[in-house]
């Protein structure tokens, strides 16, 4: 069935979209067993996906993008998907950042960081997740304390994806203690030679292996005031939700992407592996189990489909995100540990990609807001 046309597919996406995939197959996706290896993306991978004008495109030509939807940036972190890219490669949190600097930065700021961020000179990720803070981030402890032209950062990050490699650090920080919501801010933090900024253990995790994520240590960083997002102290917390709708479509997109893979993977295999004479394919439980999961993956891909619309048109709620933030990542769970289990003993072995895909699907429903706080902020809304 031919999915509805709305507005963001148009042929130039079409386009971008194939010749993205193709790159993503020949060029970048061999790649992946070198950054599992690493526990890290090499740079010139960076700097081969900027090249393309792969990283940031909806960015305006004059920052370093091409100027396109938004529809640009969800159609690559779906091929990155489908190629089996994007569990290791932090595409998202560069965006994210990058949206941050579009929304909240002054034209200084974003002709000083956009247009290498594009390029993938440089790399963003962003630290809001502390040790004793995660769903509550009004928990925070790093601090920054004013001291004439400067910030004086204390304190610690944890989970940070891309945290090793980056180069700026979009980091959420209390300027007043005392103030809750209103005491936070977002500080652009240039992390190259940095005195008092450190990184920590880059963390042992059971999935998304070529992806760094890492602890972050900050001991009287000084940070020039200057690099505070939306020029007043205090506005970070509604900085961070306004720019919710954006990110929970971005892993929504994710998941979508990843359901697809995982019933096109199976489908494949129940066809050519045999059992008591027969392909798997003919068993009936096969055919229903595999059937509802195809049904999963066409309700998802409408719903997702419709989320983009609405980002690209600037009406996406953020009841509406949070609902396909738990809903698809949920069903990107559920469908990928049924596809597995057609693979018998084989799904187990992660040679094989629906083990990978797996073990790299489990975070979906933890990261960027708990499923559980998606819940909770839906239900505020009935
Ligand atoms: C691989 C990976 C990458 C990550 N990347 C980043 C990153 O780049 N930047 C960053 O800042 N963070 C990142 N994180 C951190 C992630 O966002 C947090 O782990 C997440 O927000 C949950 O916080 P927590 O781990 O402290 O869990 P907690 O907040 O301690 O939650 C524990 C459990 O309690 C539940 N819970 C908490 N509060 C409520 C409530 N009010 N109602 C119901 N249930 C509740 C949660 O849903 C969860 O099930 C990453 C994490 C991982 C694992």
């Amino acid at each position: 069935m031919e999915m509805t046309r709305l507005p963001w597919m148009t042929d130039e996406l079409a386009q971008f979209r194939h010749s993205a995939h193709r790159y993503l197959t020949e060029q970048i996706a061999p790649r992946v067993p070198g950054w599992i290896e690493a526990k890290q993306v090499d740079r010139r991978t960076w700097l081969d996906l900027g090249a393309m004008g792969m990283l940031l495109p909806e960015l305006p030509d004059e920052l370093g993008g091409s100027g396109t939807s938004l529809a640009f940036q969800t159609a690559l972190v779906e091929e990155m998907a489908a190629t089996g890219v994007l569990p290791h490669f932090g595409i998202s949190v560069h965006a994210i950042g990058a949206h941050y600097l579009m929304a909240y930065g002054s034209e200084e700021q974003q002709r000083r960081w956009l247009p290498a961020m594009a390029s993938g000179e440089l790399i963003a990720a962003i630290a809001m997740s502390e040790p004793g803070a995660g769903s509550d981030l009004q928990g925070l402890k790093t601090h920054a304390r004013r001291d004439g032209e400067h910030y004086v950062i204390n304190g610690s990050k944890t989970f940070i994806t891309n945290g090793s490699i980056a180069d700026l650090v979009c980091l959420v920080v209390k300027t007043d203690t005392t103030a809750g919501a209103k005491g936070t801010s977002l500080l652009m933090v240039d992390t190259r030679a940095l005195a008092g900024f450190k990184v920590g253990r880059v963390l042992d995790k059971i999935g998304m292996m070529g992806s760094d994520t890492a602890e972050l240590f900050f001991d009287d960083v000084r940070v020039p005031v200057g690099n505070l997002l939306g020029g007043v102290e205090g506005r970070g917390f509604y900085q961070l939700m306004e720019q919710l709708p954006f990110e929970r479509t971005i892993l929504a997109v994710m998941a979508v992407a990843s359901i697809e893979r995982a019933v096109a993977l199976t489908t494949e295999y129940v066809k050519e592996r045999t059992a008591f004479g027969k392909a798997l394919i003919e068993m009936q439980n096969t055919r229903f189990k595999l059937a509802e999961c195809a049904t999963i993956a066409r309700v998802a891909r409408v719903f997702v489909n419709d989320c983009v619309q609405r980002l690209c048109d600037g009406t996406l709620d953020s009841t509406t995100a949070s609902m396909a933030k738990w809903w698809c990542t949920q069903m990107q769970c559920d469908v990928i540990d049924e596809c597995l289990q057609h693979f018998g003993g084989y799904g187990y072995m992660r040679e094989y990609p629906i083990a990978q895909m797996y073990a790299d699907a489990r975070v979906q429903k933890i990261y960027g807001g708990t499923n559980e706080i998606m819940k909770e902020l839906i239900a505020r809304s009935l």
